[in-house]
């Protein structure tokens, strides 16, 4: 029996990777689940799967979690000091599946005891990459990357001639957006941009895949994840979802993954590595879909994925701020308080504020990430106050 832990558990990813392993009940033992604040969810996972240990990040739902599960002998933990401890526990296999820097601490609390750790989290790699993949090294842990993209590149990707790859190329969707004029882009509402056109996915990463933000963030991953420069790293509009990513060699080859959009089959990728599982995603008919097109990404209505490329090529704490930034923008865009295009916006304004500076250690990061959340949230209120101003005007 493989032991696992699932950080993030009740979300899209960690609700995936429970089907998963629902589906193959006698080959994993579950050490601890982990949310944020629902409690609800988590203790019918619990009640399910029989973890030793569930932890919650918010503490405000801890008495309510304590009673659904009393007499189970299940250890339950509330803050985030917690979530830490149970990414602490000796499970072999950690799905990291957290959203936003909050993943942070948990997986490298998992890191540096070695685990095989199942990175779902972008945001840890673009906040603290360099110390993140040296966490990596220094504790021979092992990384499985997640992501649809860098799963694929990671499957096509021969390690052993990394000078022989001339470069990878993500694919995107475009998101729900992708052929809108920047005109309509304006007025588009959280319910739009959350309806990603292929795949089903938590909020904050569909709105990021509708200002193409998600795409910026895959490039910083694939940078940290398999040590490509910033020039290596092509993005092509591909609104199939077919092809998952691409890796292409010295000598002409290009190497695909390819498959139906469906989470499941990256996630069995990396819960059976090295061996492969069985996943129930619906089989890839090519000749039913008859054609797959591919286009250039458009940076003028996508400001973000420039953003993203850019903070990339400059280094240092660049993509931190925007992370950072993004993280708030999203969630104020999500909450019905700035438009659309503001996300972009708020992010280039927080990026030209926050001063430059090198990071050494993840104290380092953590103090910019909290000094571009401020800024950003400053930025997010002008924007508000902006638009009201706007409102009454035309009134
Ligand atoms: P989600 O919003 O559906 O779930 C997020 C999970 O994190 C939930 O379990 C939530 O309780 C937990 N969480 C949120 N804030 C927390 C906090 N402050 N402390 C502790 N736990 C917290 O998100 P998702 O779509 O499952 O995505 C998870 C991660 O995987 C993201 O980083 C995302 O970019 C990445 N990812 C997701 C997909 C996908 O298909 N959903 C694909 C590729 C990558
Ligand atoms: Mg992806």
């Amino acid at each position: 029996m493989r032991r696992i832990t699932i950080l993030g558990s009740t979300g899209s990813v960690g609700e995936s990777t429970i089907d998963l392993v629902n589906r193959n009940r006698g080959a994993y033992q579950v050490v601890a689940l982990t949310a944020h604040s629902n409690w609800e969810k988590l203790a019918a996972q619990a009640m399910s799967l029989k973890p030793e240990m569930v932890a919650l990040a918010d503490p405000s739902g801890y008495a309510a979690l304590k009673a659904a599960l009393a007499g189970t002998g299940i250890a339950i933990a509330a803050g985030d000091h917690a979530v830490c401890e149970a990414a602490r526990r000796d499970a072999e296999w950690v799905m990291a599946a957290i959203v936003g820097a909050a993943g942070l601490k948990p997986t490298l609390a998992a890191v540096e005891r070695g685990a095989t750790v199942a990175l779902a989290n972008k945001e840890c790699l673009v906040s603290a990459g360099d110390i993140f993949m040296a966490a990596v090294a220094r504790h021979k842990a092992t990384l499985l990357p997640v992501d649809s993209e860098h799963n694929a590149i990671f499957q096509v990707f021969d390690f052993d001639q990394h000078e022989k790859v001339t470069k990878v190329i993500l694919t995107a969707s475009g998101g729900p957006f992708r052929s809108l004029p920047i005109a309509d882009m304006r007025g588009v509402t959280p319910a739009q941009a959350v309806a990603h056109p292929n795949w089903s996915m938590g909020a904050k990463i569909s709105v990021d895949s509708a200002t193409m933000m998600n795409k910026g963030l895959e490039v910083i991953e694939a940078h940290h994840l398999f040590r490509m420069k910033p020039a290596q790293i092509e993005v092509l509009v591909h609104p199939q979802s077919v092809i998952h990513s691409m890796v292409e060699y010295a000598d002409g080859s290009v190497l695909a993954q390819l498959g139906t959009p469906d989470m499941r089959t990256p996630i069995a990728y990396t819960l059976g590595w090295p061996k492969r599982l069985e996943a129930p995603a619906a089989r890839l008919n090519l000749a039913k879909l008859g054609s797959l097109t591919f286009e250039t990404p458009d940076l003028a209505r996508f400001p973000a994925l420039r953003l993203a490329q850019e903070a990339l090529v400059t280094g240092g704490a660049a993509p931190t701020i925007l992370n950072a930034a993004n993280e708030v923008a999203v969630a104020r865009f999500l909450a019905g308080e700035i438009g659309f295009l503001e996300i972009a916006a708020i992010v280039e304004q927080t990026l030209a504020r926050v001063a430059q500076r090198k990071l050494g250690c993840l104290d380092d990061i953590l103090a910019v990430d909290e000094e571009a959340r401020r800024t950003a949230g400053g930025a997010a209120r002008k924007a508000v106050a902006g638009n009201a101003a706007q409102k009454t005007a035309a009134e």
